[in-house]
């Protein structure tokens, strides 16, 4: 079964697609429960927290109007075998991840969900600037799942990975600590990401270069 669900921040009317299963919108906020292989994952409440989490984070500056629409999709692929992806408004949520996930399935689809809706209202550089750009927007994507009280138990604890570029869960954290640094750093970094990006934009935000900033970070959780 396939379901297909369109949300969006302003009034909407129904949507038909052949063959699949709809759940819509009449006016307003979503008023629906998506259930996938008999898991209920997602109802409005959820549905509508993501973009006003998003949208409520202070000084955060989307790349596209509030009102555009979110709509998200679920899918079966064995070619693409990931959770869920972002593209253009759309997030795509795997149905068979969704059914395999032996934990709190609402509360790991929704921490999905803020990652892959992030990615619909972040800046990415516009494909210009340094080559750890894409390593950074996904640290972002985790940083607003983290601060959605959302990470899971796999992830890295502070202070741990490798490097601050790592990607994902590790960014995100030390992405945290600059924030404890200078509150609405997070959201300032994205903004500045509309035309390019560069590693000095921690330099302008915090006066100290990532590099350092990374050692500061490590040393404070002695990892
Ligand atoms: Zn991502």
């Amino acid at each position: 079964m396939r379901l297909f669900v369109k949300i969006c921040l302003k009034g909407e009317k129904h949507y038909r697609h052949r063959n699949e299963m709809t759940h819509h919108v009449d006016t307003g906020y979503m008023k629906h429960e998506c259930i996938v292989a008999g898991k209920p994952t997602l109802n409005p409440a959820t549905l509508s927290a993501v973009p006003l989490f998003i949208f409520n984070i202070p000084r955060f500056q989307p790349n596209k109007d509030p009102t555009h629409i979110f709509s998200h999709h679920t899918y079966t692929s064995r070619i693409l075998d990931v959770p869920a992806y972002a593209t253009g408004n759309e997030i795509y949520l795997n149905t068979k991840y969704i059914a395999s996930y032996t934990g709190d399935v609402k509360r790991e689809i929704t921490g999905v969900l803020y990652h892959e809706a992030t990615h619909i209202w972040q800046w990415n550089g516009n494909g210009n600037g340094q080559p750890n750009i894409g390593n950074l927007t996904e640290g972002i994507a985790d940083y607003v799942r983290l601060k959605g009280d959302l990470a899971p138990s796999h992830w890295q604890q502070p202070g741990e990975g490798y490097k601050w570029d790592q990607g994902y869960d590790v960014t995100a954290r030390f992405l945290d600590y600059c924030n404890s640094l200078r509150e609405g750093f997070v959201a300032e970094l994205n903004g500045k990401m509309r035309n390019d990006y560069n590693d000095n934009f921690f330099v302008e935000l915090l006066g100290k270069s990532v590099d350092q900033l990374w050692t500061d970070y490590k040393t404070m959780y002695g990892k």
